[in-house]
């Protein structure tokens, strides 16, 4: 077998091997390159098609790359053992592997196993078998089971063995017995029920001047079918969806597919209702929390393009579509589309790169876009679609600042006098208040008041959080958790542990307290961790069933909610802390789709915001609703120290369970690291999360100029450096996160 580099999606290919051929097979495995394989008798392959083949001494499922390189010895030279009965891997889809394992440095059957994630989806599924009334039935003995049996199936189609039998109240013995004795045939049934296939033709809401010159300008790129990278930007409310959901009709109507990719699907409950009033039927969805049934067939699906809208997590990037056509990135600014572990990539970016790779649009749609998108926009890559104002006539809402110094909360608590009023007035008025603080549990900090022992998650840089509801005390970044202990295990002393800081669970207690009995809910990954419980509570807050949300991020975001009109925000600073590269950007950007869940239909909304800073400029632009002054600044401050969008940066994450060898390993990096004008290499450091699910961690970070091209820098850097084997090596392109 070869190692050397294979080519793909390239036309100039032959269209077809045959008996005899040798092509290059990709597979699913951490390997840098394809492998060559010899075609069998009688088989016919083209680039793209999913076979089977012999690795070692089992089988493993990939795809033709390519033509083979010719240069392995004949006699060590295997056979292709199938061809799978599936629709090929199509060239974009090959192109988009290749491109994405270049530009993040990570090995191309690593990515290629992102795209084939589903084994069982390779193969046809099995139709069902049934059973149905024979017509030419012998006369069988009858027993009350029996006769049961008969009924159903006599006012109804075939169904399978434990399906009938269930329908009948009897074991599937009688149905077999019935079958034996020639009163049932067998049938095959489909086996699963095709993808519904949306309306296009149904007529939208009309559109406002705004909208539908926006909507035009996407229809129109659709129908150029060319590659066009357009920035919807909107106030929240402002039709966002109903204007890119003209341009998915547009695509309906040509036969394309379309992917919507947005940033928390798990939870997007409302957008699939907006979706079947738009369309009539349910998308495709594509996340993590699929069943492996629903997985296979969606995917299959998709590969046989039945499937004509997906929305899905950033992983439905990785689909084999054959026909995309759209592809629109909601709430493009968010950081939920950086994928942080295994291939390291960033979902908005790599929807950008496949829509450059297959030559259609791409829509970025946010009210609230990243500081890389809006510089694209105004160097004038990217187009720009302004939708100013909120639908029907809704303003946006007031914002004040409480500041925290002058006017604080009483002792203990966290809710300043001026936030307290206003969350009554708004109750009595029988209107809905949000409370937003992004933290889980009861308080984020516990310790000892006797010995000042703080509780610290034993394999992770971090606090153990107080979950008071499961008498747990957890670590957020590993899932450790105790038991609250009754005495402090450092110096015994017996009810002295106290709780510092709030979080959500306290101020729900808070409000208790200052509103007895009034109907409030949390809102936490910890209570809403699926789409069912979120449609839940999505449902629950539409009918009134709650006065007070009390939510971390998760509730924060894209909902549309008529009799929500006080958004409190309780700790405005608590993102600026930290010193991230974009905390600013950020925290504005949160802030801004917080403050736009209030007053989202008639009724005014208003928005407090609680700051220890009020003079920051993130809480100048909050209350000034100037994002354009803000993006400027911030933009300025980038420019200044050639940081991203202005210059490009590379993490390397060093970890493993030995801290010495992870020290040496980093120091080594250290010492290798390029030496080259124009380039710098911070560190080796300790990673904020210096250790991390028990493993040390150690960073370093590389600042280029933005025309750079890293990774082959970073290519050689590593290949001359060596580690002990216990220690990975992780490349992060365009770090988000630097913890
Ligand atoms: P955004 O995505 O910009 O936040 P949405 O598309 O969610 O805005 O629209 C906000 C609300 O206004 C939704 O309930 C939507 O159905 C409604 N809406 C927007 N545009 C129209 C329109 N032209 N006609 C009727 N309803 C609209
Ligand atoms: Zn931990």
């Amino acid at each position: 077998m070869t190692l050397k580099d294979k080519k793909s999606g390239d036309d100039t290919l032959p269209a077809r091997f045959g008996p005899g051929d040798q092509v290059a097979v990709l597979l699913p495995l951490p390997l840098g390159t394809a492998y060559d394989y010899r075609i069998p008798a009688e088989m016919m392959l083209s680039a793209g098609d999913f076979v089977s083949v012999p690795l070692g001494r089992r089988t493993a499922d990939g795809v033709v790359w390519g033509i083979g390189d010719g240069d392995v010895a004949p006699a060590k030279l295997r056979d292709v053992i199938v061809k799978l009965d599936c629709p090929p891997l199509p060239a974009v889809s090959r192109r988009f592997v290749d491109w994405v394992a270049a530009y993040t440095v990570h090995h191309k059957g690593a990515v290629l196993k992102m795209a084939m994630s589903v084994r069982d989806a390779l193969t046809p599924p099995k139709p069902i078998s049934a059973y149905a009334l024979n017509a030419a039935a012998p006369d069988v003995r009858e027993t009350p089971g029996r006769k049961r049996v008969l009924a159903v199936l006599s006012n109804g189609p075939p169904r399978a063995a434990s399906d009938l039998a269930r329908a009948a109240g009897t074991g599937t013995g009688v149905v077999k017995g019935l079958y034996d004795a020639g009163a049932l045939i067998k049938v095959d049934l489909p086996p699963v029920l095709p993808m519904p296939v949306p309306e296009w033709n149904r007529v939208g809401p009309a559109l406002s001047v705004d909208q539908s010159t926006a909507a035009d300008k996407l229809v129109a790129n659709v129908r150029n079918g060319k590659f066009r990278a357009t920035i919807l930007d909107g106030v929240p409310g402002s039709g966002k969806t109903e204007v890119y959901f003209q341009a998915v009709a547009e695509v309906l109507k040509r036969g394309g597919q379309v992917l919507v990719l947005l940033p928390e699907i798990a939870l997007s409950a409302q957008w699939l209702a907006r979706f079947r009033d738009r369309f009539g039927v349910d998308p495709a969805v594509w996340h993590s929390d699929l069943t492996a049934s629903q997985r296979r067939h969606t995917w299959r699906a998709v590969a046989e393009g039945s499937a004509k809208v997906v929305v899905g997590a950033r992983s439905a990037l990785f689909l084999p579509y054959p026909a995309l056509g759209l592809i629109v990135i909601d709430e493009e600014h968010e950081s939920a589309f950086k994928q942080e572990d295994g291939v390291i990539y960033n979902g908005r970016d790599m929807g950008i790169v496949r829509a450059h790779l297959g030559n259609i649009p791409v829509v970025l749609a946010s009210a609230t876009p990243s500081l890389e998108t809006v510089v694209n926009g105004e160097s004038g890559r990217y187009e720009v679609l302004h939708l100013p104002s909120r639908h029907g006539g809704a303003t946006l809402p007031d914002i004040e600042l409480v500041d925290m110094i002058k006017e604080p909360p009483p002792r203990g608590r966290w809710l300043s006098p001026a936030l307290a009023k206003a969350i009554a007035e708004t109750i009595t008025k029988g209107e809905q208040v949000l409370l937003f603080l992004n933290r889980r549990g009861y308080a984020p900090l516990t310790l000892c008041r006797t010995c000042g022992h703080r509780f610290q998650c034993p394999r992770c840089t971090s606090w153990l959080v107080e979950h008071r509801l499961q008498c747990r005390l957890q670590c957020h970044h590993c899932g450790f958790n105790v038991p609250i202990p009754g005495e402090c295990p450092e110096c015994k002393t017996e009810n002295s542990l106290v709780a510092c800081g709030p979080g959500v669970e306290r101020l729900a207690e808070e409000v208790e307290l200052m509103l007895p009995g009034v109907r409030m809910t949390i809102a936490a990954s910890d209570n809403i961790a699926s789409p069912k419980a979120a449609a839940e509570l999505v449902r629950r807050i539409e009918d009134h069933e709650v006065d007070v949300i009390i939510g971390t991020q998760i509730i924060a975001k894209g909902y549309h909610f008529p009799m929500l009109t006080l958004v409190g925000v309780v700790d405005g600073d608590l993102g600026l802390q930290g010193g991230d590269l974009r905390a600013a950007e950020r925290t504005y950007q949160l802030l801004y789709q917080v403050a736009g869940r209030a007053g989202r239909a008639e009724r005014q909304g208003r928005v407090i915001v609680q700051t220890f800073m009020k003079k920051h400029p993130v809480m100048a632009a909050i209350l000034s609703g100037d994002r354009d002054e803000f993006l400027k600044a911030e933009s300025k401050s980038r420019q200044q120290i050639a940081m991203p969008p202005f210059g490009r940066l590379v993490a390397l994450i060093v970890s493993g369970p030995n801290e010495f060898t992870v020290d040496e390993a980093a120091r080594n990096l250290g010492r290798t690291a390029p030496n080259m004008t124009g380039i710098q290499v911070l560190g080796p450091a300790p990673a904020p999360f210096a250790l991390l699910r028990g493993r040390h961690r150690r960073r370093l970070l590389l600042k280029a100029p933005k025309e750079t091209q890293v990774q082959p820098i970073i290519r050689q850097w590593l290949a001359h450096t060596d580690w002990h084997n216990s220690v990975r090596v992780q490349i992060d392109i365009d770090p988000m996160n630097f913890m």
